[in-house]
């Protein structure tokens, strides 16, 4: 794996200016641990580090296979469990498939709805008129359907729901805590920056 090297993102509104936030800064402020899992997923997401997304699937995959172990179920087709990491990423907007012509990686960012474009809107020709997407219920992201998450991660269908969808329902919720509280603890640091800010700038203009 390449070094892992801090990349700059800003999170100041535009209108109040920026100030450069390596992904270092973002897991660390948060209090997590740059390699933890939660750590990996929020520089993936919020500072657009596609090495901690790599990371972050591998650990993944280990945690997930220790959870098979632990209930003593012995899989046949072991090797579901890596592009099954990868959909829940795809799922919860991380990574998206790579739009370089002939890659069949994934790249940093959210995944549109084949429906709307990501609109969440699109134009009925029968009712003349723009309606919510179906599709994703005007959220504009893909859903997918179980049929679709079976053969991405080569598995039949009846198997999937006999084995492992509970097993990917609890992957996608790890993920979706890690996410939350991520983004609590981003807020309350958020918080705290913002009103530094407004005391230098009271002990600046105060007497
Ligand atoms: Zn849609």
């Amino acid at each position: 794996m390449s070094k892992l090297s801090p990349k700059i993102c800003r999170f100041e509104p535009r209108t109040t200016g920026t100030a450069p936030v390596s992904s270092e800064d973002v897991s660390t402020a948060l209090g997590m641990a740059a390699s933890r899992p939660a750590g990996l997923l929020l520089r993936a997401k919020w500072a657009m580090d596609y090495q901690a997304a790599v990371a972050f699937v591998e650990l993944q995959v280990e945690r997930t296979e220790k959870r098979i172990a632990r209930r003593r179920w012995k899989p046949k087709n072991k090797l579901a469990v890596r592009p099954m990491v990868w959909l829940a990423m795809r799922e919860l907007g991380i990574v998206r498939p790579s739009r370089v012509y002939g890659s069949t990686g994934y790249e940093l960012g959210a995944e549109k709805c084949g429906g709307c474009d990501g609109v969440g809107r699109r134009y009925s020709r029968r009712q003349e008129k723009n309606i919510q997407c179906e599709r994703c219920e005007g959220s504009g992201e893909k859903r997918w359907t179980d049929n679709e998450r079976a053969s991405r991660c080569g598995l039949h269908h009846t198997s999937w729901a006999g084995n492992w969808a509970d097993l990917y329902d609890w992957m996608l919720e790890d993920m979706r805590a890690m996410q939350r509280k991520a983004v609590a603890q981003m807020w309350v640091l958020l918080a705290d920056v913002h009103s530094e800010h407004l005391d230098e700038k009271r002990d600046g203009h105060g007497g």
